[in-house]
């Protein structure tokens, strides 16, 4: 028997390829095969109970790590934590994945990925969503309800589509009501300081106006839609908010932005990102959270996961470790 180790396993790859070259057995038609160049649609779709959930990407860019990047911790160690999981350790990448929940009533989507503005800017990384909605064979007029879990542009921006109009026609925007409060107010604006958080509210401003300020405030622990519960989870903003989907037994918790890349802010909970508007109040939320998802070993389902973002959450030396869940051929 042959002893399989790195040695053999380089040496059978090289004998392999030279095998072709000698017999010519690759066919000219199977060489010439143009490659697709882009990337299959991103869909994924599971159940949760009765619920029907697709998974719709938006899309991910990568940008240079900065030292402002993590605020609390020397880019050495950021670095490091890249690293150990695999990735670049001088860029940051950020996924983003809307939701939409089929409650066999209604067709809710929660949040909107950065729009067709984003998908122009970016050439494409971003601003997926509806490309990836036709792709499931939904359109954008069948959604009931657009349920957004804070004023970030990543997940209110697509609300507009690319004329500026409500990107989803039929559709009640409901949202967190302590983030309708704040961004909408005009004495936190003047406040504001100037930079990330001034822009803010001039986008949000920009993007509610153009929906006429149409929009339904909501209160946390209300029922929005059969089995959709929405948690207060604040520090990433003033009115964060996850949800609870129950459906029978089955459970799903949607993080939304409690942790953005796992292998940095669950591995490294006590980490703040520069887009934490409250760095204290967010690690104790973070905390808060996961310790409950490592109790109930709930599923969760995370806007800022690598697609598809569904996950179970363990204890893992300081912080989590953040388990992507086998992918299912069948509902
Ligand atoms: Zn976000």
């Amino acid at each position: 028997m042959t002893e399989l180790n790195r040695r053999s396993l380089l040496a059978s790859s090289a004998a392999a390829g030279a095998t072709v070259l000698a017999g010519g057995t690759l066919s000219t038609a199977q060489a010439a095969a143009p490659p697709a160049g882009k990337q299959a649609p991103a869909v994924y779709r599971y159940k949760v109970g009765t619920h029907e959930v697709t998974v719709l990407s938006d899309g991910a860019r990568s940008f240079p790590l900065t030292e402002s990047y993590v605020t609390n911790a020397p880019i050495a160690e950021v670095r490091k934590a890249l690293e150990a999981a695999y990735l670049p350790p001088d860029r940051m990448i950020h996924h983003y994945a809307p939701i939409v929940v089929n409650t066999g009533s209604k067709l809710v989507l929660i949040d909107t990925g950065s729009g067709p503005g984003a998908f122009t800017q970016t050439k494409g990384e971003l601003g997926q969503l509806p490309q990836n909605l036709t792709a499931a064979g939904m359109q954008a007029k069948d959604i009931d309800l657009v349920v957004i879990s804070h004023f970030h542009g990543d997940h209110v921006n697509g609300l507009l589509d690319a004329d500026n109009k409500l990107a989803f026609p039929n559709a009640e925007v409901l949202v967190p009501a302590a983030e309708w409060k704040f961004w909408m107010d005009d004495g936190e604006m003047s406040r504001a300081p100037k930079g990330r958080m001034e822009e803010l509210f001039k986008n949000n401003r920009r993007v509610f106006d153009a929906l006429g300020r149409k929009v339904t405030p909501y209160d946390w622990n209300k029922e929005l839609a059969p089995g959709l519960m929405p948690l207060a989870t604040v520090g990433h903003s003033i009115g964060h908010t996850s949800y609870v989907l129950a459906s029978g037994s089955d459970k799903l918790y949607i993080q939304s932005d409690v942790t953005n890349h796992p292998d940095l802010f669950a591995r490294h909970p006590d980490w703040g990102g520069f887009f934490d508007q409250d760095p204290v109040q967010a690690v104790a939320t973070r905390r808060k959270v996961y310790d409950m998802l490592v109790a109930d070993k709930v599923l969760v389902q995370g806007f800022h996961y690598p697609f598809p973002g569904l996950a179970r959450v363990e204890k893992a030396e300081a912080g989590y470790r953040v388990v992507p869940a086998a992918w299912s051929p069948t509902l």
